[in-house]
């Protein structure tokens, strides 16, 4: 690529059009281009390195991004419990127990997490309950042998 030069065609970011837009170099400094005229606008101005090479990506917001991601689940989680909830509204809730065995939809009273309800049975003896804030895995007694 020939040397920058006044005169020649140049990609500057425009200060007016708040694009990278070809400006006609008006002035340089040294080897450095100092001035460019916008040649959509017509105005003169500093040169500003094209945005689009210079501009570094902004940073992922990574911490702000999880919290909410966190708060998100926890409320999906909360919407789910309450849609399950109602619909098992008359079933009985069962105290929970390392012997009891417990089928898909049944209502558990857990002594440290609540009252939840069995979302999935993971054979042989576990369970996924969903509690009102978050999802566990419990054993239980298991399928009939
Ligand atoms: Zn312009």
């Amino acid at each position: 690529m020939a040397k920058a030069a006044v005169a020649q065609e140049t990609l500057s970011y425009c200060t007016s059009c708040k694009i990278d837009l070809a400006h006609l170099i008006v002035a340089m400094k040294g080897d450095q281009i100092a001035k460019v005229e916008c040649k959509t606008c017509k105005k003169i101005h500093a040169y500003k390195a094209p945005k689009g090479v210079t501009e570094v990506a902004p940073k992922k917001k990574r911490a702000s991004k999880k919290a909410s991601d966190e708060a998100q689940s926890a409320s999906t989680i909360e919407a789910e419990w309450e849609k399950l909830m109602n619909a098992h509204k008359e079933a009985p809730f069962k105290p929970y127990g390392l012997k009891s065995k417990f089928a898909l939809g049944d209502k558990i009273k857990h002594p440290n997490f609540g009252e939840g309800i069995v979302g999935k049975l993971i054979y042989p003896n576990k369970l996924e309950v969903i509690f009102r804030t978050d999802i566990k895995v419990l054993i239980h007694g298991g399928a009939p042998n």
